[in-house]
């Protein structure tokens, strides 16, 4: 239930959430004689969608691996962990954290010769053949090894003895523009590093990097964005279902009488005759402060357009065109949602969806619909 106070209210859909991984598992068995699989990227607490319920939620699907950006993240969700599934970290271990993860059973990216030597002598000290992965980047220069340090440990895979590498895996920069050339390139290192490390199992393609050419899928898929409904193929339609509901409550209509300016900086003008909706959302709860004046809201499947700044927890709609029997206070705007996605809100907000998703708040409640078709299709949140 959504207490009568609230001004806003974050709606997530697990059932969408799990079709969308459902789809992109498909994509990874289109026409391959090897069984191939997909995985799911967690961090960011899920791209802001709630880590601690999308894990659950995914593993009932059959998902198995999963990935985070760090060690602490990793360990807000190993118990909940399924024993036959596994925990990626992808910035690898930390300094001094090492042991901490093997104790726990989580997989750290290797990333550099360094994470290598780290992850080597905390094996031999604990006497465990630990799982890692091998990063090696193609081409974007963020984190993983140079093609000379990966060339290095095939001459002399000496210092991955101690380990067992059940991964190799590299990371596109421009899978969301299909022409970049980046992409090719990216592509025949990695097929190169792949061939050097013939027995390991390889992952290229994030969300974007799967709705490419079918050679880019190796392994295993690590798609992100695209579980959340974010648009993988920008241009075109958004293949995704929706997962995430955004609402804010109008809590005052004002009648415009003589022409009035519009909130800070008096950015916009009301002219006479025109009605507005003031709605308790604002940049405070993660609403862009740059969609002032450009972005929209949905009133009963009405558009409704932004007008004047986004104040830290007010925004405005001009809502005259809307019928007038929609706008009075208690109402619901839709925010992110039906008709206007994750992705529309960031464009007109110089942003991309990932941003908006990641910057979702927290002083609003959240209502999970559940993935399980055999119990109620709502259920409250008692863990945020
Ligand atoms: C974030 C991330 C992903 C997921 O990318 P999306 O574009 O959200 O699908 C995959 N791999 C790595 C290394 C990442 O950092």
């Amino acid at each position: 239930m959504i207490p009568d106070r609230a001004t806003a209210a974050l709606t997530i859909d697990l059932a969408a959430l799990v079709e969308n991984w459902r789809q992109l598992r498909g994509r990874m068995g289109a026409g391959s004689a090897v069984p191939k699989d997909c995985a799911a990227v967690l961090k960011a607490d899920a791209y802001g969608t709630g880590a601690r319920r999308a894990l659950p939620a995914l593993a009932r699907a059959g998902c198995r691996t999963f990935f985070v950006a760090q060690v602490d993240e990793a360990l807000s969700l190993i118990d909940l962990l399924p024993e036959t599934a596994r925990i990626f970290v992808l910035s690898g271990p930390p300094p001094g954290g090492a042991r901490e993860m093997v104790a726990h059973g989580l997989i750290p990216v290797l990333n550099s010769a360094d994470q290598i030597a780290t992850w080597a002598e905390t094996c031999g000290q604990t006497g465990i053949r630990a799982p890692c992965a091998l990063h090696v980047d193609t081409g974007m220069t963020r984190l993983g090894l140079s093609w000379t340090e990966a060339r290095a440990l095939v001459a002399d895979p000496g210092p991955l003895a101690a380990m067992e590498p059940v991964l190799l895996m590299s990371h596109l920069a421009c899978a969301d523009t299909p022409e970049h050339p980046l992409n090719t390139r990216q592509l025949e290192a990695f097929q190169a590093a792949s061939r050097a490390f013939p027995r390991l199992p390889a992952s290229l393609a994030n969300s974007s990097g799967l709705f490419l050419d079918p050679a880019f899928r190796f392994d295993l898929g690590r798609p992100g964005i695209a579980l959340y409904g974010g648009n993988p193929t920008p241009g075109g339609p958004n293949p995704m279902g929706e997962v995430v509901r955004l609402q804010g409550k109008i809590l005052q209509v004002r009648q415009i009488d003589t022409p009035s300016p519009v909130g800070y900086g008096a950015t916009h003008h009301a002219a006479a005759g025109r009605r507005l909706a003031i709605v308790g959302v604002g940049y405070a709860d993660g609403y862009p402060r740059a969609a002032g004046n450009r972005s929209m809201g949905r009133l009963g499947g009405w558009p409704v357009p932004l007008v004047g700044r986004v104040s830290m927890d007010l925004i405005t709609f001009d809502v005259s065109d809307a019928p007038e029997t929609l706008a009075h206070p208690g109402a619901w705007i839709d925010l992110i949602g039906p008709g206007y996605g994750v992705d529309d809100l960031a464009e007109e907000s110089g942003t991309i969806g990932y941003e908006i998703l990641t910057r979702l708040g927290a002083r609003y409640p959240r209502t999970y619909l559940s993935d399980d078709a055999s119990t109620a299709s709502v259920r409250e949140d008692p863990i945020a």
